[in-house]
């Protein structure tokens, strides 16, 4: 059993790589890939603990992408690429490799995201919200995401989000920060495209993170079913190789749909938990309902269509 979708405090989880490897020796799983959002900055001291340890280390990413073929629809009626999550596998860590550059500009591009959402969270009422407050609970500037102003918001405005709770926590994204809601900031991203292009020959492979939530956002198992095949086959003949299906947040009924989805177009089921630690209700290795199981079978695969 092993899980390809995890994140440290290198971004937006609450684990350091070594609680992470640690959590992964107990849990039995025989590889982990940290995924953290548009940074692998990590993969040194995880690829240490995971030796420590004895479980194999993947290096992974998750990209902050978006898609102009398959844009969100506005409030308004107009149209905006959609965000997008991508995991890349097996990229390279060298700080003078040129798909480092990507990951610069990828970061370069939520600083200014979260710059902008910071100064409208502020307009819309969360006066006492700083940029100091949001840092503080995340280990840098660089490492700053979405969780960590949801933190700041309650330790600041519980007359506004009520305490931190998981019930509250999806109700603050529901309304203010998740993708359409009222503090929501557009990305302006590179494109799946282009970065397929960019990968090509690199022997980095690329999965589409939890697709059912990329694109359609609250979606039963029989809409994934009807929907998402003709986006999976598109993102397949643009390069993207895998879609995770094997998903930690999701019970088995959207796992079955998501895998059918995947095999369909072509594409190599992948999966893993999304772990946050403390950001996140879902558990290392088995996920929210305690049943995920991703099969070795998945790391062997991704392995032989390396280019
Ligand atoms: P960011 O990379 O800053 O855009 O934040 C993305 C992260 O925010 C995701 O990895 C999730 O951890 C979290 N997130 C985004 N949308 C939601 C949502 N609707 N509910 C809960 N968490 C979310
Ligand atoms: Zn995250
Ligand atoms: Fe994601
Ligand atoms: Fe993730």
């Amino acid at each position: 059993v092993i899980d390809l979708h995890t994140h440290s405090v290198f971004s937006d989880g609450s684990d350091t790589p070594d609680q992470l490897a640690d959590a992964a020796a107990e849990v039995g799983l025989s590889a982990i890939a940290l995924t953290d959002h548009d940074t692998t900055a990590s993969a040194a001291e995880m690829a240490a603990a995971c030796a420590r340890v004895g479980v194999e280390h993947v290096v992974g990413v998750e990209l902050s992408l978006v898609d102009d073929l398959f844009p969100r629809t506005l409030a308004g009626g107009g149209l905006e690429p959609r965000h997008v999550h991508v995991l890349a596998y097996f990229f390279p860590v060298d700080p003078a490799h040129p798909l480092q550059g990507l990951l610069t500009d990828l970061r370069a591009e939520r600083d200014g995201r979260n710059a902008k959402l910071l100064a409208r969270l502020v307009d819309l009422g969360f006066t006492r919200l700083t940029w100091a407050d949001v840092v503080a609970r995340a280990r840098g500037e660089e490492s700053v995401g979405r969780p960590h102003f949801a933190e700041a918001m309650f330790a600041h405005h519980p007359e506004i989000v009520g305490e931190q709770t998981p019930e509250n926590w999806r109700r603050l994204f529901d309304e203010w920060l998740g993708d359409g809601a009222r503090a929501y900031v557009p990305r302006e991203g590179r494109t799946v495209g282009e970065v397929a292009d960019l990968v090509r020959g690199t022997g980095v492979v690329l999965s589409v993170a939890h697709p059912h939530l990329n694109y359609l956002g609250g979606a039963s198992p029989a809409e994934v079913a009807s929907s998402l095949p003709e986006i999976l086959t598109s993102l397949r003949g643009r390069g993207v190789r895998g879609s995770e299906a094997y998903y930690g947040g999701v019970g088995p009924e959207m796992r079955a749909a998501l895998l059918a989805a995947a095999r369909d177009a072509g594409m190599i089921a992948t999966g893993g938990s999304d772990y946050h630690g403390i950001f996140k209700d879902v558990r290392l290795g088995v996920g929210a309902t305690g049943d995920l199981r991703v099969p070795d079978d998945v790391l062997v695969r991704l392995r032989e269509v390396r280019d």
